[in-house]
């Protein structure tokens, strides 16, 4: 088996058999998290194609719309915006966005309110229930559709850790930057203490929806893959390592069978932000999520 980040061949075994507490779905197969002996990445083995993949999902994966989530969907709200604000705070109002994986489109939205007009969303996996009409933006569900265009900004949120053609997409993205674009890649980091903590109850472990969890010098690797550069590493300020992690221990001590995140999360991830924040402050690259910067060249 070949590590997706660094192309090393050499792994060894990290979780055997991970479960899912979240929306219980399984794959066929018996499968593990393996973790680079080069790159120290983690990815599943068997390595899932595309069609498998698509057929994991449930129809309500992480759909933070829903009125009984109403605390989280205000948060996620809350959040979207202020990444907007900052994000035309950095890169101004005139410039084209790709916002690739973009789910129910409220950060497209959020840009759109922010003033930006040159806007597309691309969601291979839509419901019907998202914010989607709303929105000022072309929503495009297949590649072939966006080729002829190019990005100043490429928006990867959560998105990379998903893939299974990883080469393959990320390439496809590097052709379509405009000169001087960028692709803005945020996925959790296997470097930090949370994974070693929690171990197999890893919120970002995330099986089997995530199929490989870079590290930055797997990041590093495989940008040099994909004719691109990590021009920027910065920590994320995001609970999900703690919040996540604590409630798949909850859930699995409980025998819990809710589907999605447990009431109690609220405040799991707030308290999650808190230990964050310090983490950001401490350790600002070995955060549980990291934010990178991928720009054209070696
Ligand atoms: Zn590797």
């Amino acid at each position: 088996m070949i590590c997706p980040a660094c192309h090393s061949n050499s792994s060894s075994l990290e979780v055997k058999n991970p479960k899912d507490v979240e929306y219980f779905s399984e794959r066929k197969v018996d499968s593990s998290f393996m973790k680079c002996n080069r790159c120290a990445s983690l990815f599943q083995h068997p390595w899932p194609s595309a069609e498998e993949l698509g057929t994991l999902y449930p129809e309500d994966y992480q759909n933070y719309t829903r009125k009984d989530i109403a605390l989280l969907s205000r948060f996620v709200d809350m959040q979207n915006r202020a990444v907007a604000r900052n994000f035309v705070k950095t890169f101004g109002q005139n410039i084209s966005v790709l916002d690739f994986g973009c789910g129910d489109g409220r950060f497209l939205q959020s840009l759109h309110e922010e003033g930006l007009k040159d806007l597309v969303g691309y969601e291979p996996h839509m419901r019907g229930d998202g914010v989607y009409s709303n929105a000022g933006y072309v929503l495009a569900t297949d590649l072939p559709a966006i080729q002829d265009k190019s990005f100043d900004i490429i928006r990867m949120n959560h998105v990379i850790e998903h893939l299974s053609s990883v080469d393959d997409t990320m390439r496809s993205l590097a052709n379509l930057l405009a000169p001087g674009g960028k692709i803005l890649v945020q996925t959790p980091n296997p470097d930090t203490l949370t994974r070693k903590i929690f171990k197999k109850f890893w919120g970002a472990l995330h099986y089997p929806y995530h199929t490989v969890l870079f590290t930055p010098e797997g990041m590093k690797a495989g940008a040099a893959r994909w004719s691109l550069r990590v021009s920027s590493v910065q920590g994320s300020a995001m609970p999900t390592g703690w919040s996540m992690s604590l409630e798949n221990i909850l859930k699995t001590a409980t025998k819990s069978k809710r589907r999605g995140r447990l009431p109690i999360y609220g405040f799991l991830a707030m308290g999650g932000m808190a230990i964050n924040i310090m983490e950001k402050a401490l350790v600002p690259k070995r955060t549980a999520i990291l934010d990178y910067v991928l720009e054209a060249g070696q």
